[in-house]
């Protein structure tokens, strides 16, 4: 593949402040190292909140861009070696670098390494740390020696690809975490795209009873949770959620509750009322540092609930769910709504947050390739 001089890419300089530029790419590539074409970048919502300003921790200016989908453009020997790819390879890329070090890497927790300093992942580091090119907002980006990635399929569309990140959540936070299996019952609390990833990792786990909730204005979202298996969906806003929840299951209520609503507290409460005695509560969704009011310890203490947050996706979720995109069993591709250029990064970021008028949204990409 011969290599431009230069790449387009989105740098966020500071809160709601992006700016389209030709950066310069570095003349070599090392041997522990790789370029990718990044081919699609999905976006979640942290990337929204990072757009406002609400992670005041990082390194601006910056490259965003935490869920890349790309071909690997050039690669030193010992990386192609370690990672078991080629130039040309398509390949779907972790957030996180670990260090592989520390105490957290060392026990197989890697999403929670200590052992680089601040948040370190794709998306979070500034144009100072050399090569500057961290973020999947742009024609190309650095690989770095730590990164971690899964070879995906060319017949798979990039902007498809990309959703290996709420399939990988929705395999890890609904079914692994809670140790979820053929015949249980389980709510899942939001139906955006993890939510609806969580849909389909219950139902290929062999759960016989999926339950979506959400509100009036996911009417859409919540049609498409039934389309990929969910046997209820219930809107929080006409009906009473624990009253329906008791009703379908016959009283019994759920064996597994996952959280997956953002800014929200209320969920938590309805999350704990609706678990069965000795059930599992997955907390997934952040609250922006608020306090969850009318929570009562009581109730947790009789029903021995397990309750467990998680942060974060890592390889043995994010393996299965680039194997289950590549199968094709489920229409995953129903998730994706919005494939949007570079050039239009803060539209995509908008749309995402429901602040452009007529657009609703539950998956969108920027595809450098796209038409402005
Ligand atoms: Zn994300
Ligand atoms: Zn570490």
């Amino acid at each position: 593949m011969s290599l431009p001089s230069h790449t387009k890419a989105v740098v966020q300089t500071g809160a709601r402040a992006l700016e389209l530029r030709e950066l310069p790419l570095p003349d070599r590539v090392g041997p522990e190292e790789a370029l990718l074409r990044v081919d699609a970048c999905g976006i979640c919502g942290s990337d929204f909140e990072q757009y406002q300003g609400l992670m005041p921790f990082l390194p601006f200016p910056l490259i965003p861009g935490h869920e890349p989908v790309g071909t690997i453009a050039a690669i030193g020997e010992a990386a192609a070696q370690r990672w078991g790819v080629a130039e040309g390879d398509r390949v779907c890329v972790e957030t996180l670098l670990p260090c592989g070090y520390c105490r957290q890497c060392r026990d197989g927790q890697y999403r929670l390494c200590s052992g680089r300093r601040g948040l370190s992942g794709y998306g979070y580091l500034g144009l100072d740390t050399p090569p500057g090119l961290w973020g999947a907002y742009a024609e190309y980006m650095h690989l770095d020696a730590h990164t971690v990635l899964h070879k995906i399929s060319k017949a798979i569309a990039p902007e498809i690809a990309t959703l290996f990140n709420p399939i990988g959540a929705g395999i890890r936070w609904a079914v692994q975490v809670p140790g979820t299996k053929v015949g249980d019952t389980i709510v899942i609390l939001g139906p955006g795209q993890r939510g609806l990833g969580s849909v389909i990792a219950a139902r290929e786990a062999g759960a016989s009873c999926i339950i979506v909730t959400g509100l009036s204005a996911d009417e859409r979202k919540l049609a498409l949770a039934r389309e990929l298996g969910a046997h209820h969906t219930i809107d929080v806003e006409r009906e009473d959620l624990v009253a329906r929840v008791r009703e379908i299951t016959d009283g019994r209520l759920a064996d597994v509750v996952v959280d997956v609503t953002a800014v929200s507290n209320e969920p938590v409460v309805q999350a704990i009322d609706v678990a069965r005695r000795g059930g599992t509560v997955v907390l997934a969704g952040m609250k922006g540092q608020r306090p969850v009011e009318n929570l009562y310890n009581d109730r947790i203490v009789a029903k021995e609930l397990t309750i467990r947050g998680v942060f974060g996706v890592d390889f043995h979720a994010y393996e299965p769910a680039v194997r289950l995109i590549e199968s094709g069993k489920y229409p995953i591709e129903k998730l994706h709504t919005h494939t949007l250029p570079l050039e239009q990064a803060e539209r995509a970021l908008q749309i995402l947050a429901r602040e452009v008028p007529g657009e609703e949204a539950i998956h969108i990409a920027l595809v450098p390739s796209a038409r402005a």
